[in-house]
C-alpha cells in the first residue's frame, strides 16, 4: 500500500481509491477469502516476526501514518530497539512480503490497495556491508513496507474471524433485517458478555484484535449525485489501515440495511441489500457452474426459497406492479402493458434458470427505464403524482 487510503461514502455506495462498490461488497469479498490463503498468510506472518524481530500488534508505522509526521516516524523508529537482519534474512523476509502481497491481491480490497512488489528488490543490497549506514537506513525505510504488510495480515485475521461469527451466529437470529435490527445485532456482538469469544481480541492465542475504534480523518463533501439528479453530502475519509476501511464498509452498509449472509449450499458469503431471509446465494454453484446455488438446492433437496425470501421474485413482483399501475394511469396502452409483462416474465424465467445475473443486476434490468427501452417503448411522463426521491420507476 502506498500512502493513505482515500474513501468516499455516498448514499449506499463506497468509493475506494477511485473504484465504486455497493456498501458491504468489499466486506463479503474479504469474508470469502480462501481459508488456505489465510493459513498461508498466517505462516508468512510468523516467519516475518521471527526474522525481523517485530512483535505482533506493536507497530511502528501501521495505524500511525495519519497522526505521526515523517520526521516523528523516523524518530520513533530510531527509539526502538531495531534488529538488523543479515542479507540472507532480508532476502527471505522480502520473499514472504511478496508472497503475502500476492495472496492479498486475490481479494478485491487487496487488489485495490496493493500494487505488485518488485521481487528482486533486495538485489541492490547485495555486497553492501550489514553495518554500513546505507544498509541500516535502507532497512529502516523497508520496515515501513514490512510493518504495513504485517498489520494488514493481522487486520484481515481479526476482521474475518469476528465478522464470520457475526454473520453465522448473530444475524440469522434476527426477527427483521432492517437498519435498526442490524444495529442491535452489532451491539450484541460488541457488548454482550456471551458473545465475547466471537470478537477477536488480544486474549485470543494469536492476539489478533478487532479494534473498537479506528483513527481516521473525516470531511463532509457536498457533491452531485451519480444519476445527475440533485446532490448528496458525501463523507470523505482518509485512513491508514485495513480494519478502518472494512469496518466503514460493513457498518455504513448495516446502516443502509445491507448485510452479509452465508449460503446454506456452498458456504460462501453474499451480500443482501433487501431484508429477505434468503438462504442460498445467486452465484454459480460449485457442483454445477451452469446453475446457481438456489437452483441446486432445489434440485438436490427440493428446498425451495420462499418467494418472500427470493430477491429475484420480489424484483419481478415489484416490476409487475409498476407496469399495472402505469396502465391504470393510462401512461401506457393495454398492448404496451402486455408487451412489458411478457418481457418481464421472460427475463425472470431466464434469470431463475441460469447464474448469469446477480440479484442486483436483475433488479436493474427490470427498472422501468431499462425494461421500456428493451421493449422499444418511450418512458411515459409522470403526471399527477409528486416526484419521489430515489424512485426506481
Ligand atoms: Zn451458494
Amino acid at each position: 500500500m502506498e500512502g493513505y487510503i482515500d474513501v468516499y461514502v455516498k448514499d449506499d455506495h463506497i468509493e475506494v481509491m477511485g473504484e465504486e462498490f455497493l456498501l458491504g461488497e468489499l466486506t463479503v469479498d474479504l469474508l470469502n477469502i480462501d481459508d488456505n490463503v489465510l493459513k498461508q498468510m498466517g505462516k508468512e506472518l510468523v516467519n516475518l516476526e521471527r526474522l525481523a524481530g517485530i512483535c505482533r500488534e506493536k507497530h511502528i508505522f501501521y495505524r500511525k501514518k495519519l497522526n505521526v509526521d515523517e520526521q516523528r516516524k523516523f524518530e520513533i523508529a530510531l527509539d526502538e530497539i531495531i534488529k538488523f537482519p543479515t542479507y540472507e534474512e532480508w532476502v527471505e523476509i522480502h520473499k514472504s512480503v511478496c508472497l503475502i502481497n500476492d495472496l492479498f491481491r486475490t481479494t478485491k480490497v487487496g487488489n485495490l490497495l496493493w500494487v505488485p512488489i518488485n521481487p528482486n528488490f533486495t538485489d541492490i543490497l547485495k555486497g553492501v556491508p550489514c553495518d554500513s549506514l546505507r544498509y541500516r537506513m535502507g532497512w529502516i525505510q523497508y520496515m515501513e513496507e514490512l510493518d504495513l504488510t504485517m498489520g494488514f495480515v493481522e487486520d484481515a485475521f481479526a476482521f474475518v474471524r469476528t465478522i464470520r461469527n457475526f454473520t453465522i451466529c448473530i444475524i440469522p437470529g434476527l426477527k427483521k433485517y432492517d437498519a435498526s435490527h442490524l444495529a442491535g445485532a452489532y451491539g450484541i456482538l460488541m457488548y454482550d458478555e456471551r458473545c465475547k469469544c466471537m470478537v477477536a481480541s488480544e486474549n485470543d492465542s494469536d492476539k489478533m484484535t478487532y479494534t473498537d475504534k479506528d483513527f481516521m480523518i473525516l470531511q463532509y463533501l457536498p457533491m452531485p449525485k451519480k444519476n445527475g439528479k440533485g446532490f448528496v453530502i458525501a463523507e470523505y475519509f482518509r485512513m491508514d489501515n485495513l480494519q478502518a476501511l472494512v469496518k466503514t464498509d460493513l457498518l455504513r452498509g448495516l446502516m443502509k440495511g445491507h448485510y452479509p449472509r452465508r449460503c446454506e449450499n456452498c458456504g460462501r458469503y453474499f451480500l443482501m441489500t433487501k431484508g429477505y431471509r434468503t438462504r442460498f446465494c445467486d452465484m454459480s454453484s460449485p457442483e454445477n457452474p451452469k446453475r446457481t446455488c438456489n437452483q441446486m438446492a432445489y434440485a438436490k433437496k427440493k428446498v425451495k426459497e420462499e418467494n418472500s425470501d427470493n430477491p429475484k421474485y420480489q424484483s419481478y413482483r415489484r416490476c409487475i406492479k409498476r407496469i399495472e399501475k402505469a396502465c391504470q394511469r393510462c401512461t401506457i396502452t393495454e398492448e404496451q402493458k402486455e408487451l412489458l409483462l411478457s418481457k418481464a416474465e421472460e427475463l425472470y424465467t431466464e434469470a431463475m434458470m441460469s447464474p448469469e445475473y446477480s440479484n442486483e443486476e436483475f433488479e436493474t434490468m427490470l427498472q422501468s427505464k431499462n425494461l421500456y427501452k428493451r421493449c422499444g417503448i418511450d418512458i411515459p411522463r409522470r403526471k399527477g403524482r409528486p416526484k419521489k426521491e430515489e424512485d426506481n420507476d
